[in-house]
């Protein structure tokens, strides 16, 4: 593989494939003193590197030639073009802190003293194992927050294993609580099974069952406030696929704060939605958070993919074209709102007593399809 390392820079040659731990040591590089980034992202030591990977390695104590940081002058770890900064590893983590803190305090939508979480509530997070999910629960319990953690088991194979080992190594090493539910167990079926009971794509089933059981374990438990990991590109790319169809009811509610327009339903926030992957990834390296780097198998199907990769186009060339879109967006949300009439047409499900718009709700619907093509499924409990 190619290596290129800085300060000064250079090209070196390495054999693949190889963990970037494995990498680091065949350079005789002390892995707390870099960075590595490969294909823009930044990984973490056992991320596997393949042979033909091109590979980055950035210095995080740099010999003075590259920027510093913005707050007290000492090699930068981090640049970010969006804002014009660099930081030093203590003061990136106060920036995504701070950006958090703001998030919270003056999420768009909220009057003066609302708060998209406050101090007296009771939190529940979705995690799935990815740095972003991680990287809140590490913020908000930072924060003081009262946060515990939900892990949905999705049945991907060796992915869903991995992702669930992260979540509760994470959970054990901070004490604080992890929630799971294992689809197969609970419902009877996987989001493979699932998907191919109804013909569905896999995120389709995925994402409704994500939602569904959130906000089940949510309102059973007692949470007022379900927090996701969603992240600037992640909203950036939704808007744009709302906005491609002019989907005015999604617009209407997307929206970092969502109330809880019914009984059994908790607000919803997603405090990440001023930070980039960039700058999660960076933050998860820097906190030294285990996160599972490789991507769902079945991402493949998944359009806000294509979306994101759209909009990284668009950044490289001018960095804050993401942000520009999405918080302007924000500022005018008003101008869609009379599109959500979700709340006056909202009742029980007649089987499961979550909110729906009809009689049965999409969750219970989706599951007696699936159950009918999948009857030794539908026999678990
Ligand atoms: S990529 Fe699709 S199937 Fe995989 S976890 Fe995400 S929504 Fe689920
Ligand atoms: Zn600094
Ligand atoms: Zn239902």
């Amino acid at each position: 593989m190619r290596v290129h390392l800085r300060n000064p820079d250079r090209i070196e040659t390495v054999p693949g494939p190889a963990a970037v731990a494995e990498v680091l040591a065949h350079l005789d590089i002390p892995p707390h003193t870099v960075l590595v980034l490969h294909e823009g992202e930044l990984v973490t030591a056992e991320h596997l590197l393949g042979e033909d990977a091109e590979v980055e390695i950035r210095p995080v104590i740099s010999g003075g030639a590259g920027p510093t940081c913005v707050i007290c002058r000492s090699p930068a770890v981090i640049e970010e073009p969006r804002h014009r900064a660099a930081w030093c590893s203590v003061h990136f983590v106060d920036h995504v802190q701070s950006q958090v803190r703001k998030a919270i305090d003056q999420a768009p939508g909220l009057g003066a003293r609302e708060r998209m979480i406050s101090y007296d509530e009771r939190v529940l997070i979705a995690v799935s194992g990815g740095k972003d999910s991680l990287a809140l629960w590490d913020i908000l319990l930072a924060l003081g927050y009262r946060v515990d953690g939900l892990y949905v088991g999705l049945g991907i194979g060796g992915y869903s294993t991995r992702s669930g080992e992260v979540c509760r190594r994470f959970a054990e090493e901070r004490g604080v609580r992890l929630h799971e539910v294992d689809l197969a167990g609970v419902y009877g079926y996987t989001t493979p099974s699932g998907a191919q009971a109804t013909g569905r794509s896999a995120c389709g089933v995925c994402g409704l069952s994500k939602r569904y059981v959130f906000n089940r374990v949510a309102v059973d438990h007692g949470y007022e406030v379900l927090a996701t990991g969603h992240n600037l590109d992640d909203e950036a790319a939704t808007l744009l696929g709302n906005l491609l169809r002019w989907q005015d009811t999604f617009l209407a509610r997307q929206q970092p704060v969502l109330p809880a327009d019914g009984t059994n339903q908790v607000r919803k926030v997603k405090p990440l939605y001023r930070l980039s992957e960039r700058e999660m990834a960076a933050y998860c390296v820097l906190r030294g958070i285990d996160y599972v780097v490789e991507e769902c198998p079945l991402v493949e199907g998944n359009t806000g993919h294509e979306l994101k990769a759209a909009l990284d186009v668009i950044e490289a060339r001018s960095p804050g074209a993401k942000a520009q879109l999405l918080f302007g967006f924000l500022d005018r949300r008003e101008r869609f709102a009379a599109a959500d009439d979700r709340g006056e047409q909202l009742a029980a499900c007649e089987r499961c007593a979550m909110p729906t718009t009809g009689q049965v709700c999409a969750f219970c619907r989706q599951q007696e399809r699936i159950h009918a093509a999948l009857p030794l499924a539908a026999a678990q409990p």
